[in-house]
């Protein structure tokens, strides 16, 4: 079996400004993800024949504007999946009610504004607990998709939030347990802990290579050369599923009104046209290896017999 799904991660862009522990941005800045790069995944998606799976954040839907955006790529056959309510970074270590109250609410906000009731769950930051996943469970997902067994992304990520306090600041990124580099890269059903197998929910863990586990995601395809980009596709070739995760602020960059945030992030000092053009290139190594693009709902059903 040979399965793709691509999915994106609607974080808008107050969250990555929580990231670097920066004030909160004000005016159009605030919203670009739902109000520019919405569009620009759906166009990207039409041309390359590919279905999206869009993580939306609950609390953005209260905006019309979203809601709407989102109810029409859900029209157009994109599956919208659950990335809980405040897409709080500390959402595996919230209270047990509070954690039930972001997977809960998130779904219903997002059942609201698109009709379907989501059955796919990823966590703020990738940062999962056996907690949460039972919570998730409970809430009746088909499936999850957070575990990012990345030693490269883990590592990045550390550094990070530790350059951020040595600079005064406080990231609102929190570190997760290095456990999450033992996890299996290919679907499975969580045990108890999730990093091991048993007969729990089934875990969609978001793309790495072979042999490395370099990143396949967003980040990386964005700011590689193309060369590299199409050799981490290669390196995913061979999987049963390949499960690329974006970020719609991988279509956006520092002239969409992102000046402050690109002093902090150099892929949005990348211009969108070429971040996209790296991405159809990632995805078209795929495609000429055979693969089929689904949603990571298909995959699930696909996958569901998964040990
Ligand atoms: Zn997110």
């Amino acid at each position: 079996m040979r399965l793709c799904a691509v999915s994106v991660d609607l974080d808008e862009i107050p969250n990555y400004f929580g990231i670097h522990g920066l004030g909160e941005p004000q005016g159009p800045a605030r919203t670009l993800v739902y109000d520019v790069a919405l569009d620009r995944l759906a166009s990207m998606a039409a041309e390359l024949s590919v279905p999206l799976t869009l993580f939306a954040i609950g609390s953005d839907l209260s905006r019309e504007r979203a809601a709407a955006g989102l109810k029409a790529a859900c029209d157009r056959g994109f599956e919208v999946a659950n990335h809980s309510l405040d897409h709080r970074y500390d959402l595996a270590r919230l209270a047990p009610d509070e954690m039930r109250r972001q997977v809960t609410e998130g779904a219903s906000a997002i059942e609201r504004a698109t009709g379907i009731a989501p059955v796919g769950f990823r966590a703020p930051g990738y940062t999962v607990t056996d907690e949460l996943l039972a919570v998730v469970s409970e809430a009746g997902a088909l499936y999850d998709s957070s575990v990012f067994p990345c030693p490269a992304y883990f590592a990045a990520k550390t550094a990070k939030i530790a350059a951020i306090a040595l600079l005064g600041r406080t990231s609102r990124s929190i570190v997760d347990t290095p456990s999450v580099l033992r996890a299996p890269t290919r679907p499975y059903r969580i045990g108890r802990p999730y990093w091991k197998r048993g007969n729990g929910l089934l875990e969609l863990p978001i793309q790495v290579t072979r042999g490395l586990r370099l990143p396949f995601f967003g980040t990386s395809l964005t700011l590689a050369a193309p060369s590299m980009g199409r050799s981490l596709a290669r390196g995913c070739i061979g999987e049963p599923l390949v499960n690329l995760e974006l970020h719609g602020i991988d279509v956006l960059d520092e002239h969409d009104g992102l000046q402050a945030l690109a002093k902090h992030q150099p892929d949005v000092r990348v211009g969108h046209e070429k971040k996209m053009s790296r991405l159809r290139a990632a995805v078209g190594e795929l495609a000429g290896a055979g693969y089929t693009f689904v949603t990571l709902r298909e995959a699930a059903r696909a996958f569901q017999d998964a040990a």
